[in-house]
């Protein structure tokens, strides 16, 4: 696991809105972000609605264009550099997504057959004759039966068109897959079958997945790293173990203290209750300064008026907070 996939260096996506006065106005959804993700990892990207994590995803993708920074892959020892929102067909192998909706990212007039035949064929996975084998084949990855190939989205539940999704982003052998909050709009019932169905195929396939959640229990369990946003800037980002056990941003301490445990060990573990003050800002009007200090008990002149940088505090722990400049 020592080889970089992904690196993402100072990203930002501005959007532009027109203001009644007709001046414009920018939504900084992703301001200047920067984080790597080694070979074999499953990076979790947490935070609160809003706070930027889906419009990296789609920047990566290539949906948005980036107002500026660099996404690198690195591929079988060959590195793909983007600064635009073009993507190349050995990136668009190689890189796949899975959306939070399954319901509108299949088309519903496609049967499954023809919903994962078009990457099949797009990236000449196999031969024509060999396309329904391949088909029944990945459909049992994701353990759903050969049969189910003929059946529409509209005739299925949730969970299973989002196996579906799942089973088309496998199409094309990928080594990377972002996962965007796959399980957030379906039946608590189904969420534990299809997290450990992503496990077991990211084992299987050798996979490296960014997952992007709100869901910061969920990746204690799950990820290898952790990096968490709030209005589209990364605030701390640390391996699993440590970003669980010494927390150092204070958003990341009042994340982790008001998480729910079962269990006296955990409740131990957990940060002391941090209580948040005032609202969460609009992206439109993000705080001079440090954007968390609206809110942040531990604020300090300094961070009404600037900005902090990200600080290395240990080895791949990064924070950006005053309190740890060193
Ligand atoms: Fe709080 Fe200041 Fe750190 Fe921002 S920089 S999180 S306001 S202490």
């Amino acid at each position: 696991m020592n080889t970089e996939i992904l690196k993402v260096k100072n990203l930002k996506t501005y959007f532009a809105i027109n203001k009644s006065s007709g001046k414009k106005q920018y939504v900084r959804a992703v301001d200047g972000v920067s984080f790597s993700i080694k070979e074999g990892e499953i990076m979790g990207l947490v935070g609160e609605s809003g706070s930027g994590k889906s419009t990296i995803a789609y920047t990566i993708m290539g949906m948005y264009r980036p107002t500026e920074g660099e996404i690198i892959f690195n591929f079988n020892g060959k590195s793909i550099v983007t600064k635009s929102n073009k993507r190349s067909l050995e990136f668009k192998k190689n890189v796949q997504i899975v959306f939070q909706d399954p319901g509108s990212s299949l088309n519903p007039y496609h049967d499954v057959r023809q919903i994962l035949s078009l990457p099949l064929r797009v990236h000449k996975i196999v031969p024509k004759d060999k396309i329904e084998e391949k088909i029944a084949e990945i459909l049992e990855m994701v353990e759903l039966p050969a049969s189910f190939m003929y059946k529409t989205p509209t005739s299925i539940g949730g969970g299973e068109k989002q196996l579906v999704s799942i089973a088309r982003a496998l199409c094309s052998n990928p080594k990377f897959i972002i996962l965007d909050e796959p399980t957030s709009s379906l039946d608590v019932s189904i969420q534990a079958k299809i997290i450990n169905m992503l496990l077991k195929i990211h084992r299987e396939q050798k996979l490296t997945y960014l997952f992007i959640t709100h869901d910061l229990s969920l990746m204690r369990n799950i990820s290898t790293k952790v990096a968490i946003m709030y209005l589209g800037k990364i605030c701390e980002i640390a391996p699993t173990e440590i970003f669980y056990k010494s927390p150092l941003h204070p958003y990341t301490q009042m994340l982790l203290s008001s998480i729910p445990v079962i269990s006296e060990e955990e409740e131990a573990l957990k940060p002391k209750k941090v209580v948040s003050t005032g609202e969460i800002p609009s992206p439109v009007n993000v705080p001079k300064g440090c954007s968390f200090h609206t809110r942040c008990i531990q604020c300090m002149d300094i961070c009404r008026t600037e900005d902090p940088v990200i600080h290395q505090v240990s080895e791949d722990h990064f924070v950006r907070c005053h309190l740890y400049k060193s």
